[in-house]
């Protein structure tokens, strides 16, 4: 499950599986489909991610 945390009065969305966090919830929701089949990042996924 994608995450929700708040960063500086911020909304973002994390994925659980790499721990990437992201502005859209889409991105993020890629992420973790991604990270769930692959075992892996997508590199085109994570530098999209505004948080480790
Ligand atoms: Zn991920």
């Amino acid at each position: 499950m994608v995450q929700e945390q708040y960063r500086k009065g911020k909304k973002y969305y994390f994925c659980e599986k790499c721990g990437f966090g992201y502005q859209e919830s889409n991105t993020a929701h890629e992420c973790e489909d991604y990270c769930g089949k692959n075992n892996k990042c997508s590199r085109d996924i994570t530098s999209n991610a505004l948080f480790r």
